[in-house]
Order: C-alpha cells, then structure tokens, then sequence
C-alpha cells in the first residue's frame, strides 16, 4: 500500500506516524513545500523573539522520520489527477499513491485593500516560515510598524515588534480587541495590558487603504475613521483560510467549499483521497465548519489516517479549547464561552488588584464554558466538568483543583467564592 500525505504539518504528520504504527509495511511518503521537517506553528513568535531557534520549533527527533520509515520529499504539488492516483511535482517529478491525505493547511487572509496591490516591500503575515524569514527581515530597517487584526496572531506578531524595540500600532476593526473570544470587561484587561507594553491599541479602525514610497515599501496605512499611520512596515493578521486555492486549477480538483468538504471520516469527493486539518470543513450541528486549531488538526490527522486505513470512522469536533498569552497574561478557554448559547446565564469576576478575571457560562443548569485570564487553568479538567454537565456552584467549588502551580500566578479564589455566593444569592 502507497500512502501519500501532502503537508508536514501536525495533521500530516500525526496521519504519517499513525498508519506507520498499524501498518509496518506500507510505503508512507510526505510532501511538504514549506520545510524538510515538522515545526510547531504555534511557536513561531518564539523564533521571531529569538528565545527558540528554527530546530527547537521541531517536536521530534528527525530521525524518528528515518527510523519510521517515512519518506520526506520537500516540493510544491502542482497537479492532482485523482484518475491516475497521481500528484505532479514543481520539479517535473510525480508521485503515484494508492490513498492521498490532504493536509494542506491554512495561508494568511489576503485582504483588498486599496494601494496594497503596488507595495513591494514591507507587508507579511504571520503564518509561514517564510512570513517569519520576512518578519525577521523587515524589523531590521522597521522603526514604526502597524498590525492589524483583533485576534491571536496579531496580538502575537505585535509582541515580537515590541521585543524588538519598534513602535508598534495595532489596529483592530471591532470595538474592543478579540470580540470572538473576549467579552468587553476581559478585552479591557488585555487591551491595557498591551498598551502598557507601550502599543497604540486602537479599536473601530478599519483600514481604507495603504500607500508605499517611491521605492515600493509600505509608508503609510489610513484607516476609514480618517487616521493616518506611518510605518515601514505593515503585519496583516486579518484571519487565515485553507490553503486550497491552487486545488481549483489541478486536473481533478475535489469539491471545495471554504476548505476541502469531507465526510464525518475525512473522505473527498474524490476516490481514495481524504483531507484534515486546518484544510477540511465538516458539517458540524447543520453549520459548515473550519477548525483551525492545534489539537483539533492533531485529533483530525490521526482519526484521517484511521479511516485511511479502514476503520469506521465518526468526526465531531471535540469540546473547544485554547490557551494562549497576552504578553504576560496567561489565557485558557473551554466549551461555549465565545458566543454563548441562547438562555445562557453568566458567572464573571474580575480578581481585584490583578490582571486576571474567570468567566464561567451556565446553560440549563450546566456550565457549558469558561474563559479565564491571569493565571494558568488545567483545560483537561474544564472539558471534563463541561462533560459531566456539572453545575456552575460545582465549578466554583472545585475551581482550585484546575489552578496549576505557582509559577504561573496562582489567584487567590476566596474573593471569588465569596462574591459568588453574593451573585447566587440574588437569583
Ligand atoms: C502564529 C500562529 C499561532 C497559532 N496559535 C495557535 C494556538 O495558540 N492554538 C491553536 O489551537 N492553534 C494555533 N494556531 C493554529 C495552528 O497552528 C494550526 O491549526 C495548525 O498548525 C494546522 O495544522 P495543519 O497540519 O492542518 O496545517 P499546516 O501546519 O498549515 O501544514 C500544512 C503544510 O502543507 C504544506 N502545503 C500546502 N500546500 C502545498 C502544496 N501544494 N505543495 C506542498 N506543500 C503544501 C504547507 O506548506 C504546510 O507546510 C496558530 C497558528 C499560527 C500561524
């Protein structure tokens, strides 16, 4: 058997070393244009911060790849014709497959704004290793940068310009900073956070158009309210969307929607070839749906190669989860807290005196999620209360167990336990 996954990434990846773990024999090549060996995406900001070089981004080993037999080709799949289970090469070369695993990923969004289509140099995203190569690059003639987009990429790329002493202007199009994960009282929090980092955080502030000096790079980004924001250099971190734009050009081009559609196991519309990752949307609850997150990549790349080989296979995204940090505010979110589900009550409290609060949603008498800022929360025991559908007195009780140590600013919960039984009180 020839399996063929296109992309290193964590789907790719996770897919390859689980058909080698049930199959032995099998001849298992990967193809990525983008690197030799897998890299964690998630910690590019720490090679832009230089606290990790490019070799500790790779979670493994490369001779696991060796001693698992896996095959690494680095190239740009140019054609896919499903008819003769082939994918053509950038460099004339083709690779023939009896199952192909499409784990293509995300790319950064591209916006249309005016002016940009004429700026040569000084624009990126944060996304690639070359969008990191270019960063890297552009800091160093850079004194003034703008980055827009409210969500995590952009908060991350700014933190890396402030480490390296730029003036950094961060633009965000809704009211307040990340309207998709943080209610307003937590965005405040973040929001002053950052500019006490010294950032010029603006919310409301869609760009009109940027404009380059006669040499091409970026000189200045206007936004619609009228504002004008010089800078050398410009991060776009406006979302990301499925790398699946050249499918539209190969000679069998699987049916697409946002990303690659595939069945509740992975399967295209095409014979013999799946998709996961960043790259598949699913149905999920009636809603086309595009997961582009770690674990759920990782989860989709090992169930994938599971349905590769012949396993009755059933996706439903698990219950959400993400950490992340705001500069030196620890995040962790579980379940429904994003946008809370109709009938919802919720539970928030800010820690008095600290850069922290807890959020916790309660739906028909079960906590369906929780968001919680400045300190480190353990998510494995959030999904498992949202799980067992325990109550939000529950929660409150047992909120200690979930705080990890020290090290990462514990809060001190009486306050909390006391306010909340202010809150209950009241009905
Ligand atoms: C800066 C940043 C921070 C992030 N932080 C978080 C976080 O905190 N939490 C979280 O859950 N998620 C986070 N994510 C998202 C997470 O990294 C992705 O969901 C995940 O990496 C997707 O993995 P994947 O295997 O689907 O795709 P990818 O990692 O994108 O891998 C796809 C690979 O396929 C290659 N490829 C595509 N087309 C071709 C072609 N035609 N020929 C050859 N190769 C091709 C690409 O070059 C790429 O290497 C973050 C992403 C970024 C960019």
């Amino acid at each position: 058997m020839r399996y063929l996954i296109l992309g290193n990434g964590v789907a790719g990846t996770t897919a390859a070393l689980t058909l080698r773990a049930a199959d032995l024999e099998a001849e298992i090549t990967m193809v990525s244009a983008e690197s030799d060996y897998f890299f964690s995406r998630t910690a590019l900001m720490y090679a832009f911060m230089d606290r990790m070089s490019l070799r500790d981004l790779e979670p493994y080993e490369r001779r696991v790849f060796a001693k698992q037999k896996i095959r690494l080709v680095r190239d740009t799949v140019v054609d896919l014709d499903a008819t003769r289970r082939a994918l053509s090469l950038a460099s004339g070369q083709t690779l023939a497959y009896d199952r192909l695993l499409l784990a293509v990923g995300s790319l950064g969004a591209r916006p249309d704004w005016p002016g940009l289509e004429s700026v040569r140099e000084g624009v990126s995203h944060f996304v690639t290793l070359a969008d990191l190569d270019r960063c890297e690059h552009l800091a160093r003639a850079t004194r003034e940068a703008v980055v827009v987009g409210g969500g995590l990429i952009g908060v991350e790329l700014v933190e890396c310009l402030v480490f390296h002493r730029k003036k950094v202007t961060f633009l965000v199009r809704s009211p307040w900073y990340w309207p998709g994960a943080l209610a307003r009282e937590e965005s405040e929090i973040v929001s002053s956070h950052i500019r006490r980092h010294g950032v010029d955080l603006h919310g409301s502030e869609e760009v009109a158009g940027v404009q380059s000096d006669p040499g091409g790079r970026i000189r200045v980004v206007r936004t619609k309210s009228g504002a004008e924001f010089p800078c050398q250099m410009l991060g776009i971190a406006i979302g990301v969307v499925p790398a699946v734009a050249w499918l539209q050009q190969v000679k069998t081009p699987p049916r697409m929607g946002r990303g690659i559609l595939v069945s509740p196991a992975f399967e295209t519309s095409l014979e013999n070839v799946w998709a996961a990752g960043d790259c598949a949307e699913f149905q999920h609850d009636g809603r086309p749906t595009v997961e582009q997150l770690w674990y759920s990549a990782k989860r989709q790349g090992e169930l994938a190669a599971r349905a590769m080989l012949g396993n009755p296979i059933h996706y439903a995204p698990p219950i959400f989860f993400n950490s992340a940090k705001f500069f030196e505010i620890e995040y962790t979110s579980a379940g429904a807290v994003g946008e809370p589900p109709a009938g919802a009550r919720t539970f928030f409290f800010p820690f008095p005196g600290r850069e922290a609060s807890a959020r916790i949603v309660e739906q028909a008498g079960a906590v369906v999620g929780l968001n919680m800022l400045g300190s480190r929360w353990d998510h494995a025991l959030f999904e498992r209360w949202i799980a067992e559908r325990r109550g939000l007195s529950y929660v409150v009780e047992h909120l200690a167990e979930a705080q990890f140590d020290v090290e990462f600013g514990r809060v001190d919960l009486a306050p909390l336990r006391s306010y909340y039984r202010e809150w209950s009180g009241r009905g």
